[in-house]
């Protein structure tokens, strides 16, 4: 089930649609899925990924499902603003890897009149909030949490298990360094270590 969001600008304003969930949820699959269908609407339409996240490809976004889109990778998020004047629609995949600027810099897109969608992990590998996400959830006006399957028990899953002996919050990888689990199957890592 999904929140249902709105197809084009009612009342020439701008807005933000926020995608949560954990990792091998759909987040990315569904933001490409969005940005598609702007495309087809003859919309123009700019994706964003922060620096960091290299894997696969530099200038592309990914989705698990190996579904791709162009993207721009920008250093900090204030770059965002100076590449957007032409576009109607502004993707942004990986939020939990920009500053906190990134709230901002989204209700001034969407102040700007343009459409917002940005994607990105609620949780750390901890189970806890992974700022500036629940910021961004706050601000937006349409949320969507994608859930992926449980790894272990095929309960539907929110938060993201690490599975590699790292305590850095930020390890960018895929399917050697996580699992989905669902609240019953998911072990907090020991944080007196
Ligand atoms: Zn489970």
């Amino acid at each position: 089930m999904t929140t249902p969001t709105p197809h084009h600008s009612p009342n020439d304003t701008g807005w933000i649609e926020a995608i949560c969930g954990c990792m091998f949820s759909g987040k990315t699959e569904e933001l490409i899925r969005r940005v598609r269908r702007a495309h087809i609407a003859k919309q123009k339409v700019i994706v964003f990924k922060p620096q960091i996240d290299t894997r696969y490809s530099s200038d592309h976004i990914v989705s698990h499902s190996e579904q791709t889109h162009d993207s721009v990778s920008v250093k900090d998020a204030k770059n965002i603003l100076e590449m957007v004047e032409d576009y109607h629609v502004v993707g942004i995949d990986e939020a939990q890897f920009f500053s906190q600027d990134i709230v901002d810099i989204c209700d001034t897109l969407a102040d700007k009149g343009k459409r917002v969608i940005i994607a990105g992990l609620d949780q750390d590998y901890r189970g806890k909030p992974f700022e500036p996400v629940p910021q961004l959830l706050a601000i937006a006006e349409y949320i969507t949490k994608t859930l992926a399957i449980c790894m272990v028990c095929g309960n539907p899953a929110d938060r993201t298990q690490r599975i590699s002996e790292s305590q850095e919050r930020v390890l960018v990888g895929a399917k050697d360094h996580y699992e989905a689990r669902c609240r019953k199957c998911f072990k907090p890592p020991d944080e007196s270590s």
